[in-house]
Parts: structure tokens; C-alpha cells; sequence
């Protein structure tokens, strides 16, 4: 019956959090009108308890099974144990409301215990393509996943959703866990670092809490800024911090921007964020789509023996969706179930008839003319002034900022860019485009006011 139970579940709420919070359970028995489950962590068994505790009695009573209610033992060191879930990057918000009964006699026992993170199997480095947006963060988490003398602590990664932030802090706690295995690494969301405070706080178990998170190696924060505004927390969170950065432990946070951008964060944690290595994922650009895409394509293609794909649609694929490597990754999801189902090459007709929401919704609204003239605007140059021939650098240097975020943020041509400046060649566009990301690396300035620019746009 518990593999009924499995069945529907998953059908209704989806295989991410079917992975995560029902996998993980194991059946032990239906007595009395108890149904006994056993769950790798305490955190797992209240989440499902609130959750879903509804409908696995009613899956139950369906298939008559009588059930009242549900009790969770937990056993950390469990057959199930390495899958246990501090939880991924679900976006819910668990409400920190009281667990039934059952759950709160277990959670006690549990926090003494050290709970392996979830880790998605496929969140690893060989499984992370590297460009020009993403190489400091990847090259910076690498540095950091090779364990050594702590060098920047904390490591902290921003970037917009969808850009690898989760990916790369797996990651990490992969290559840790491969090359010391009695490293205790610890990844949760902010989220789920306020649910266990306040239960702690609700259980007067603070002493329990503070042992947990301090007797780690590695700990991993992600989406900080969740955390911003929630007094209580940030300040367990500053000391959690404090506490782990004086005994040399690594401390890796992400965000979705910069500690200096995020509202309603104390100063003094803000600070801290900055004390370290800060990094940010750019928005990926046309080639990593393309890397992202055919590296996904491939495992795809291995996994559906029949589905084949016609030439051009990656590409096209890559200049028409928007930077944000989920929906990329949805898109040729969608297509390769598409084409398997009803056994067709994948196609740029396919693509048109299969996808046309996804490449309505990325319709890039930026024009050139706009890119312009935010250009100009921002350099105190006249429209003008960006199209003509001068070759003056306080000229030259914003039209080639201007060509660069032509590139980025429009799905042109070089050749229509090049035209648009004043008629020129497509080699101009690229030799802006090339200069531009050079300076960002090495200029402050440049790499702030693309940044800047970037934003005003694309808002
Ligand atoms: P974030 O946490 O920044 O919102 P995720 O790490 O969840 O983003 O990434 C979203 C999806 O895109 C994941 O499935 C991830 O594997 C994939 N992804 C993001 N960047 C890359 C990359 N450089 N190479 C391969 N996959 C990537
Ligand atoms: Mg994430």
C-alpha cells in the first residue's frame, strides 16, 4: 500500500518535491490507526507531517487502510539516511506554525544529530559548463571545494535565479564529501536555517541548534536575502557566522544580489558578507547557452535512443531564451518529451509549435535605439556622438559599452549591430564586444557602469 501511496504522491506534487520529502521515507507498519513512517531527519518527518500528512491518510483510507494519524520515528544513521533532506532549493516556505505531536517528540533527537544535506545527484562540477559569466563563481567554488587553508571566508556567490548559484554550492559539498568523506558539510536555504531556529526556539532546544551548526566543517546558507527583515534570526545567523569563522570553518551564502543591495539586512552581517570573496554570476550570454544546451542535449539524447535533433535548434534556442538556464533547461525538456512521444525529430517547426509561450514570454523588449541612448545619457555624450565616426576614447569607450550590451541584452546580428552604429563593420562589433569584457575583468569602473546600464535596461 505505501507504494500506492509513493504512486499518487508523486502524480500530485510533482517528482522535485516528491524527491525530496517522500523518497526519503520508509514504511514500517499500519497498526491500530497509526501509521508509522520512518524519516532520515525530524525537519523531513514535520514537513511531511503538516504538508502532506492529509493526504497520505486519505491515499490510505482509499485503499482501506484505516489511519487516524501518522507517527515519525527518525533514524539518522538510516538506510534512506544519505538522501535525507536539510531540504534542496524548493521554494516553499515552511510557516512556522506547531507540528502535531508526533513530530515534536523526535525533533529533540534529532538536532544532536548531523543530517546529510539533500544533494541533487546532478548538481555536480562535471556537470557545470563554464563560460565567461559563471567562471570567477565556478573557479572561486572550486577553490573552495578543494578544501586547503580556509582563504576567503565566507565565499559568497549572487547572481539572478536561474543562473547556478544552487548548482555550484552542491557542487561543492559533492567534491568535499568525495575527497574527505568524514567532513560534516551542511547546505539548507535561509529558509529552512529560520524553520530550525524557531522550532528550536519553540522546543526549547537552543542548545541543541547552536551544537548542530557549530560542529560543522562546511556550512552552506543558500538565498540569504530570505533571511532579511527576520530580526531574530540574523542575529542567530551573525552568530552562527562568528562562530564558525573563528574556528576556520568554511562558510559559503548566496544571494540574489549583492550584500550591499540586499534591504533589511543588519549592517553588521552585511559587513561580514563582504569580508571575504564576493562573486557574482553574470547573466549568461549567447555562447554558454549554447555550451548548456548541447551539454544537455547530449544526456537527453543518450537517455531517448529514438529522439533526434535537426541542426540550428540549439542555436536558435540559445539566441531566443533568456538567460535564465531553468527555462533553457525546461524548454529542451519539453521538446524531448515532445518529440519521444510522438516520434519526431526535433525541429525548428517543433520548437515554434511546442514552445510558443516560453518564446513569447522571452521576447527581448531592450532595442538598440534605447541602448543608445541609455548609453549616451549615462556618459553625458550626444546620440549622435555614438554613431559617428570620432575615435576620441570618451567617445569610443561608451559606444563599444553600447555595442557590448547590443550583443547581450538583443538577439542582432553583429552585422545588424554594426550597421546601427553608423554603418560599421561586423569586426568593429566584436572587437567592442572582446574589449568590453576584457575591461570588466580589469576596470572597476567599466565592470560597474555595464552592470549598472545592464539593470536600467533590462528593469
Ligand atoms: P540558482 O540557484 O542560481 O537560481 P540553479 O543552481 O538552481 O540556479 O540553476 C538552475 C538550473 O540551471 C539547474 O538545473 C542547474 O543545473 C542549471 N544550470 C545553471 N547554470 C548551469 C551551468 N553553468 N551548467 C549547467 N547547468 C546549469
Ligand atoms: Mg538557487
Amino acid at each position: 500500500c505505501w507504494g500506492r501511496v509513493r504512486d499518487e504522491l508523486r502524480t500530485k506534487i510533482g517528482q522535485a518535491a516528491f524527491q525530496n520529502w517522500i523518497d526519503p521515507l520508509e514504511f514500517v507498519e499500519a497498526e491500530n490507526g497509526v501509521v508509522r513512517l520512518n524519516a532520515p531527519t525530524s525537519f523531513i518527518g514535520t514537513w511531511v507531517q503538516r504538508n502532506y500528512g492529509d493526504s497520505i491518510v486519505q491515499i490510505l483510507s482509499e485503499d482501506g487502510v484505516a489511519a487516524d494519524r501518522i507517527d515519525f520515528t527518525v533514524t539518522a544513521g538510516g538506510a534512506k539516511a544519505n538522501k535525507a533532506a536539510a531540504g534542496s532549493d524548493a521554494g516553499d516556505v515552511p510557516a512556522a506554525s506547531a507540528p502535531k505531536p508526533a513530530a515534536r517528540a523526535t525533533m529533540r533527537g534529532a538536532q544532536g544529530e548531523l543530517p546529510t544535506s539533500q544533494l541533487d545527484a546532478r548538481f555536480t562540477f562535471d556537470n557545470f559548463v563554464v563560460g565567461k559569466p559563471n567562471e570567477l563563481a565556478h573557479a572561486a567554488a572550486r577553490r573552495v571545494a578543494e578544501g586547503g587553508p580556509v582563504t576567503f571566508n565566507p565565499l559568497f556567490l549572487y547572481g539572478g535565479v536561474g543562473l547556478g548559484k544552487t548548482h555550484l554550492m552542491h557542487a561543492i559539498a559533492w567534491e568535499v564529501q568525495a575527497r574527505k568523506s568524514e567532513s560534516r558539510v551542511l547546505y539548507l536555504s535561509a529558509e529552512q536555517f529560520m524553520y530550525r531556529f524557531v522550532q528550536a526556539l519553540r522546543f526549547k532546544d537552543m542548545h541543541g541548534f547552536k551544537e548542530l551548526f557549530r560542529s560543522v566543517d562546511v556550512l552552506m546558507v543558500d538565498d540569504v536575502q530570505f533571511i532579511a527583515g527576520k530580526d531574530s534570526t540574523q542575529d542567530e545567523f551573525f552568530h552562527t557566522f562568528n562562530a564558525l569563522v573563528d574556528q576556520n570553518k568554511q562558510i559559503i551564502i548566496s544571494a540574489d544580489r549583492a550584500p550591499g543591495e540586499i534591504d533589511g539586512l543588519e549592517e553588521r552581517i552585511r559587513s561580514r558578507l563582504q569580508w571575504g570573496l564576493v562573486v557574482d554570476l553574470h547573466p549568461t550570454d549567447y555562447e554558454l547557452r549554447l555550451g548548456i544546451l548541447q551539454s544537455k542535449a547530449e544526456a537527453q539524447l543518450a537517455a531517448n535512443p529514438g529522439v533526434t535533433l535537426a541542426p540550428g535548434v540549439l542555436e536558435f534556442l540559445a539566441h531566443r531564451i533568456s538567460s535564465n538556464v531553468r527555462v533553457l533547461e525546461g524548454a529542451l525538456t519539453r521538446l524531448f518529451a515532445f518529440a519521444s512521444l510522438i516520434g519526431r525529430e526535433i525541429n525548428l517547426d517543433m520548437v515554434q509549435e511546442c514552445l510558443a509561450d516560453v518564446l513569447r514570454a522571452s521576447e527581448r523588449k531592450v532595442t538598440i535605439d534605447e541602448i543608445i541612448r541609455k548609453v549616451a545619457d549615462h556618459y553625458n555624450l550626444r546620440m549622435s556622438d555614438m554613431l559617428s565616426p570620432r575615435r576620441a576614447r570618451a567617445v569610443a569607450r561608451p559606444r563599444q559599452v553600447a555595442m557590448f550590451l547590443s550583443k547581450n541584452l538583443t538577439s542582432k546580428s553583429l552585422p545588424e549591430i554594426g550597421r546601427r552604429f553608423g554603418g560599421r563593420d561586423h569586426t568593429t562589433v566584436i572587437h567592442a564586444v572582446r574589449r568590453i569584457e576584457e575591461l570588466r575583468a580589469t576596470d572597476g569602473q567599466v565592470a560597474e557602469d555595464v552592470e549598472l546600464l545592464r539593470r536600467m535596461l533590462e528593469a
